[in-house]
């Protein structure tokens, strides 16, 4: 019922198109819930699903046609990301959302005819897969930081460091890589286009991760790797500034996916605990359950409101929403680990088994207040907004 009423309150921002885009994402994501255990078990997932999420035109909604993208505004891409947690894969829904969202908008902005025409076409058609390269060991939070370095050799960039921590990154065909071109700081970082057939690359160990596993997570080495400077992203010394505006789309999809995945999460639950019996009678009837379930939609409610308030400012003033899209994303994170451990403790062992959805949502969901910006640096943003 109350999935019904939002629907109802939202008709004045979903279109039928829009709804159209949610039926095709459902269906798709919905075709590969069966396989999440196995896949999370595998610790990666079949190479060809970013292919099929090309051919139903996924990896390039926000993307410009000219490209193979379908050039639609970025209430599409909330369709997207909030169907497809239906898939009960994070990790999957991640590496796709990283190449279709993270990794290369950057290039549809500022890369040249040839650079869109051998990377970002291939990526949006689901042929090639790319990864984004700005944390290091030493710079995860901190992106000034970061001290791989490019350094000019006439036409080209010769590359020297490692990476650390970048999803798809066993198995990408290119980066969009953070470097220093400069001196120390904000001010000496670009950004360009790193072909993984380069010599001199390799690809570390594959992290052992506690959720989001179907996804693989890697350490990368750049070795007097050399790029053509032509493959840079922007102007040089401008990456820092290119890399927080990209933040801003990584994070409003963390805060869509994160309500759309605790909705799920408790809806799974009410399903749940309405059979299953303890003491005679379903859980769901003992009151503290039903006060905590209400009390958890009631909150998610209003993160899908600040949530998509953010999204409107983002998609009139892409430029101008950061303090918006910080607030859903850090209040939509830390919501997450409440409402997760709680639908969680309601399918008692059963919850702690890899067999039910909610174990691989619980600790898939902690990432959320990490990953893309930590809730802590959410904060620190805030704060300086604030003037505090
Ligand atoms: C599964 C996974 C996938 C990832 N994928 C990618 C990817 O594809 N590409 C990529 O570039 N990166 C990726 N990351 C990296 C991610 O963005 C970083 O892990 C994140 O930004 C935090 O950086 P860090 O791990 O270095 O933590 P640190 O920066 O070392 O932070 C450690 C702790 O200190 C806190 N802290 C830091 N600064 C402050 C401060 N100023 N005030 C208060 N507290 C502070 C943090 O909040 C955190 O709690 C991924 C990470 C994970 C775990």
């Amino acid at each position: 019922m109350s999935e019904q009423r939002v629907s109802m309150q939202d008709r004045d921002i979903f279109t039928d198109d829009h709804r159209a885009i949610r039926q095709t994402v459902r269906r798709f994501a919905e075709s590969l819930a069966p396989h999440a255990e196995e896949w999370d078990h595998d610790g990666i997932f079949p190479r060809e699903v970013f292919k099929r999420a090309g051919d139903l035109g996924l990896l390039g909604i926000g993307h410009d046609p000219a490209s193979g993208g379908l050039g639609l505004d970025w209430w599409y891409t909330v369709c997207y990301a909030e169907e497809l947690v239906r898939s009960h894969n994070a990790g999957l829904n991640m590496a796709l959302m990283v190449q279709s969202d993270m990794a290369t908008p950057i290039i549809g902005e500022l890369g040249s005819d040839e650079v869109k025409r051998n990377f970002l076409a291939p990526a949006i058609a689901g042929d090639m897969i790319s990864a984004l390269g700005v944390s290091e060991p030493g710079g995860g939070s901190d992106v000034a930081a970061i001290r791989t370095t490019a350094r000019r050799d006439g036409d080209d960039y010769v590359i020297n460091g490692q990476k650390l921590w970048i999803t798809n990154g066993t198995r990408a065909d290119f980066i969009t890589l953070a470097v220093r071109t400069g001196d120390d700081g904000y001010g000496g970082i670009s950004l360009l286009v790193f072909p993984t057939d380069t010599k001199g690359y390799s690809v570390g160990k594959k992290l052992s991760k506690i959720g989001n596993k179907s996804s693989d997570t890697a350490e990368l080495f750049f070795d007097d790797c050399r790029v053509p400077v032509r493959y840079r992203l922007g102007d040089e010394n401008m990456g820092f500034y290119h890399i927080m505006t990209n933040f801003q789309g990584e994070r409003l999809i963390a805060a869509v996916a994160a309500v759309a995945g605790m909705e799920l999460a408790v809806r799974d639950a009410i399903r749940y605990g309405s059979e299953r019996k303890a003491f005679g009678r379903p859980i769901t009837r003992f009151q503290v359950w039903k006060h905590k379930l209400v009390e958890h939609l009631t909150a998610i409610e209003a993160a899908r409101r600040l949530t998509y308030f953010a999204v409107d400012k983002f998609v009139k003033q892409p430029k101008n929403a950061v303090r918006e899209i910080t607030m859903a994303k850090l209040f939509a994170g830390d919501l997450m680990q409440r409402v997760l451990y709680d639908c969680m403790q309601m399918y008692g062992g059963f919850g702690y088994t890899t067999e039910y959805p909610i174990a691989r949502a619980w600790t898939d969901a902690r990432l959320i207040t990490i990953g893309g910006g930590t809730s802590e640096v959410m904060k620190e943003i805030l704060s300086k907004i604030e003037g505090l």
